[in-house]
């Protein structure tokens, strides 16, 4: 089942499904190294940038005309969470190391 790989140790420790997650904004926690990973940040807006984009766009145009619209808007929204598996996972500081030891 695991088979994209952490971004701190290499090894292969999430799933598809887990990449799934990750593009809705989960933070993953690795069960080899405990590192914690998620969706790059800059990938993810453009991302959701184009979400919005899809219900705007096509909730606009089923508005005016055609119901059949929210259909298109529906494959649209699909057609985008197939591309999410794609964004590249980022490796995230340790909770409980590092500089940032202020609180
Ligand atoms: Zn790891």
């Amino acid at each position: 089942m695991a088979s994209i790989p952490c971004p701190h140790c290499e090894q292969k420790s999430f799933s598809w499904w887990d990449k799934y997650r990750s593009a809705k904004w989960a933070i993953m926690h690795c069960p080899n190294c405990d590192g914690r990973v998620c969706a790059q940040p800059l990938v993810m807006a453009a991302m959701y940038f184009l979400y919005l984009w899809d219900v705007v766009l096509f909730g606009y145009l089923a508005y005016l005309d055609s119901l059949w619209y929210l259909l298109a808007g529906l494959v649209g929204w699909l057609i985008l969470d197939y591309f999410s598996l794609y964004i590249p996972l980022s490796a995230m500081r340790r909770a409980d190391s590092g500089p940032d030891k202020s609180h």
